[in-house]
């Protein structure tokens, strides 16, 4: 499969082939059908997250369908369409993590596109446990954008008076990102 990818800061993206991965536990191999490009990815780029690990596949913003799934994943199902979080996993145990603002996690907190291979690649891995379905009136290329807005937005205190129609469709979105539930028993 063809991958996008980012060798080192301030280098240039290449496009390279790769085996195509295979989902460990609790994981889901997704055939990605649109990947945002983010002012993250420019920053990641030009070396502005100390916390990158390269070589790395960029895109965080991604939406697809699930190819494959891992041992243990119990309510997804290939072919289902899903929005993968921008946060693609965190430590799912603490204070944070249980009460929904699990993006301001500070334990195992780990990135889409800058920690973990993202969706600049034809197939990516994501933790079964951080996608998000998608409602069938959502097209891939208008649920991509909302995995990066949406899980930030998610966290904290987003409810507010006088909220314009895009201050609405951030809600969607978050709403869309937290109806994600842990894939396994
Ligand atoms: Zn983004
Ligand atoms: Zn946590």
């Amino acid at each position: 499969m063809k991958a996008a990818i980012l060798r080192a800061p301030n280098s240039k993206v290449g496009i390279e082939d790769r085996k195509r991965p295979t989902p460990g536990p609790a994981e889901l191999l997704i055939r990605v059908r649109a990947c945002d490009v983010c002012h993250g990815d420019l920053l990641l780029q030009q070396g502005g997250f100390p916390f990158a690990r390269f070589p790395v596949v960029p895109g965080h913003e991604v939406a697809g369908e699930i190819a494959e799934v891992g041992e243990g994943v119990q309510w997804l199902k290939p072919g289902m369409r899903v929005g993968v979080s921008a946060l693609y996993s965190a430590c799912g145990q603490n204070k944070r993590c249980l009460g929904g603002d699990e993006i301001l996690c500070a334990q195992g907190w780990e990135f889409t596109g800058v920690t973990k291979d993202g969706g600049y690649q034809e197939f990516m891995l994501a933790s079964g446990s951080y996608v998000a379905p998608l409602p069938d009136t959502l097209d891939f290329a208008e649920a991509a954008p909302l995995m990066c807005a949406g899980s930030w937005e998610g966290a904290g205190s987003w409810w507010g008076p006088d909220l314009s129609q895009r201050q609405l469709m951030v809600r969607v979105a978050a709403y869309t990102v937290r109806k994600r539930r842990p894939c396994c028993g």
